[in-house]
């Protein structure tokens, strides 16, 4: 019965919005769209619904054409408190980094011209030269992300041969990359040695056939072995790899270039220590700690970069101008010592708990639901500093009436997105990870999630 009451695709076209839709998009587009809902609709009356009229469904046709048009990912707002959010998009930037990118974007550069000589340049000169200074390495290379950093590293330098590996850091980071796989992937055996909680430099001696290319030292970032425990140092291993001429490669993960121990956390490995403790190769995220784009980085000795860079994987895997642009960007301000005010991730974790607790009490006022400021805990995330939390105030919503789920599905579909978390049926919102320019959308978002 309800079939009968389905409107023709021409009536559903001949709505004013819609008429309007057809004429600036493909018409064929929009025509098909129209016959998709006619489809669900029909879906739907099978199991019971009611028809919907002509105006119901070239909302939804328009609905459909706004979320195609909308440019993606969209901007949300992040008021979880987790700084290095890997499903929102890890670092924000900084203004010079976004500066940097829009101008490689806008016109014509030297990325691969040699302005002195006119002749073909390196796209890595001028990073490769900062990376130098910062880390004190002799080599550097920028490439897309830490995991191709790693493949390309492993794939130059043990293709065919056998990688010795801790059981303890056999680990998987997360979003699919483990590092038994990577090595598969380039043609590298994996020797593991030790056990799951310990493992010492003998261990790695031990392991050494004529066969072997290298020791591999992976942060185990995202989670802590605790108790009885051993590892190597990366200066012990690099002492036995240079008995036997076995470089050592460390996938140092977040890449910090500050001491986080400043800000009252564990120490973070930095690329600096693992170079002056001798390693080979360093790898590190450009997206991370370090606060810049999605980059992968290696820093080393210069016979080994220079076999990376050589590989014909490292044009596969090569970082694309805007992100050079960015990552040269935010790494000068590690060289003018003004990371801490100027690399949002830094800016984040060094506020005050004095800063977070106004900023969270000038939230309250005007809100239709009764809320507490209460004392909690950001996370620093990102595969960085497992367990490590910092002191942090936020705001707790307790709205009676509405559930946290329904808070936080409202706060979701607002027109900027906010990303909160619950605690105990409440909805939190640390301003830690909220950018200053951000408030005014945050506070309409959040006024009329809890509105009853
Ligand atoms: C995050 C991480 C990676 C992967 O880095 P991407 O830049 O995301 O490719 C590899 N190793 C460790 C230890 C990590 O923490």
């Amino acid at each position: 019965m309800q079939f009968r009451n389905l409107p023709s695709v021409d009536t559903v076209l001949a709505d004013k919005d819609m008429a309007a839709a057809a004429k600036s998009f493909d018409r064929d587009w929009v025509v098909d769209l129209v016959r998709e809902e006619l489809d669900a609709a029909r879906e739907q009356i099978r199991q019971g619904a009611d028809s919907p009229d002509a105006d119901n469904l070239a909302r939804s046709v328009l609905q459909r054409i706004e979320d195609t048009m909308r440019a993606e990912p969209r901007q949300v707002i992040n008021a979880t408190g987790v700084v290095i959010h890997t499903n929102l998009g890890r670092a924000p930037l900084s203004r010079a980094a976004i500066e940097a990118s829009n101008q490689a974007a806008q016109g014509y550069s030297d990325l691969e011209l040699d302005l002195s000589t006119g002749r073909r340049g390196s796209r890595q000169a001028q990073v490769q030269s900062l990376l130098l200074q910062i880390t004190g390495a002799e080599a550097a290379l920028a490439v897309n992300n830490n995991a191709s950093a790693m493949l390309l590293g492993l794939s130059a330098l043990a293709s065919g041969k056998e990688v010795v590996v801790s059981r303890s850091e056999a680990v998987e980071i997360g979003g699919g990359f483990r590092v038994p796989d990577v090595l598969r992937q380039s043609g590298s055996a994996l020797v593991d040695v030790g056990t799951t909680n310990r493992t010492y430099v003998r261990d790695y001696d031990d392991a050494v056939t004529e066969n072997t290319a290298a020791f591999l030292k992976v942060h185990a970032s995202n989670f802590r072995v605790e108790g009885f425990t051993a590892s190597v140092e990366t200066t012990d291993l690099v002492e036995v790899g240079a008995k036997k001429g076995i470089p050592v490669l460390h996938d140092v993960g977040s890449g910090s270039l500050l001491l986080t121990e400043k800000y009252g956390m564990a120490h973070e490995p930095t690329p600096q220590e693992s170079i002056k403790d001798g390693a080979g190769l360093v790898f590190f995220s450009g997206d991370k700690l370090l606060g810049g784009p999605q980059a992968g980085i290696v820093v080393g000795k210069k016979d080994l970069v220079d076999v990376l860079a050589r590989h014909p994987l490292a044009r596969a895997v090569r970082i694309d101008k805007l992100s050079l642009a960015s990552l040269t960007a935010t790494l000068v301000h590690y060289l003018k010592g003004e990371a801490e005010t100027e690399i949002p991730v830094w800016r984040m974790i060094s506020t005050t708990e004095a800063a977070l607790k106004k900023r969270a009490k000038s939230w309250q006022t005007g809100l239709e639901c009764p809320s507490t400021v209460e004392k909690s805990r950001s996370a620093v995330g990102g595969g960085s500093l497992p367990g490590e939390t910092l002191p942090s105030w936020v705001l707790s919503l307790d709205c009676q009436e509405t559930s946290a789920e329904e808070v936080m599905r409202r706060l979701r579909e607002s027109s900027t997105p906010v990303i909160a978390r619950i605690e105990e049926d409440r909805v939190l919102l640390d301003p830690r990870t909220v950018l200053p320019e951000e408030e005014g959308s945050l506070l309409d978002a959040l006024r009329s999630a809890v509105a009853s």
